[in-house]
């Protein structure tokens, strides 16, 4: 992956989170993040983006207009055509199967959308996919976004430190579509709870083994949807 740009009435919320986390410090130089403000792609004089929703109910919708022209520009900026999602409840639900397909494109552009959404035609025309982060609704696409950046920079091998402890982790490589299970640290005994024994031995193998099986067995009584 090359890029992802982020189109937003708020940019500032993913500018704000980039520079003030550790986030920054471990994304990868390789990536290139940019934001653009929706309402700099608005033809009208007053940089509206939004209009009232066509119907009977309340509530404003993104105009196709300033949308469409915001993408075309990101278009024209990358060398490749960015492969476009829309942030939306009414998408596909992500995972870390999506996310590593996604992590394949060259260029991404993200479209974060707002009050009651989208106008239908946009989609249309210009996305090739809508994601949803979960069955509920939040108020922009702002939080999604950042959600997905942050995921997918841990694809990279530039991201972590350590790429084993990337693999290592719930859904990575060593534990496919299964929850790794509980860790610990110190103290040995903590309210008469003791660290399973099996971590203290130094027996690789042995801990590897029961850490497949805690992981089977947490899979199996928690996400048990997840099992085939
Ligand atoms: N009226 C819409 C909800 C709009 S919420 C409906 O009933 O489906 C406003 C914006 O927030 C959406 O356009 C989307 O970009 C973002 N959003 C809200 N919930 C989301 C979710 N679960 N996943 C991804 N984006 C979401």
């Amino acid at each position: 992956m090359h890029s992802i740009d982020i189109v937003s009435l708020f940019p500032e919320i993913i500018t704000n989170y980039i520079e003030s986390s550790p986030f920054n410090k471990n994304l990868p130089p390789d990536i290139e993040i940019k934001t653009h403000q929706l309402r700099d792609f608005s033809k009208n004089k007053h940089q509206r983006v939004d209009d009232t929703q066509y119907g009977i109910e309340p509530g404003m919708v993104l105009m196709p207009e300033p949308l469409t022209n915001a993408v075309n520009f990101i278009h024209k900026s990358r060398k490749k055509k960015p492969y476009t999602i829309l942030l939306s409840p009414q998408g596909e639900l992500i995972n870390h199967a999506t996310l590593e397909d996604l992590f394949q494109k060259e260029n991404l552009l993200f479209i974060c959308g707002r009050y009651e959404g989208v106008d239908e035609r946009f989609i249309e025309e210009k996305v090739d996919l809508e994601i949803s982060v979960g069955d509920f609704v939040l108020s922009g696409g702002e939080l999604p976004s950042l959600l997905m950046l942050e995921a997918l920079s841990r694809f990279s091998p530039g991201f972590m430190g350590n790429k084993d402890s990337f693999e290592n982790d719930s859904f990575g490589k060593n534990f496919q579509l299964a929850l790794k299970g509980p860790v610990y640290t110190k103290p040995r005994e903590f309210k008469g709870k003791k660290v399973p024994e099996v971590l203290l031995s130094g027996d690789h193998k042995k801990i590897l083994e029961w850490r497949k099986n805690i992981s089977l067995e947490r899979t199996q009584k928690r996400r048990n949807d997840l099992i085939n």
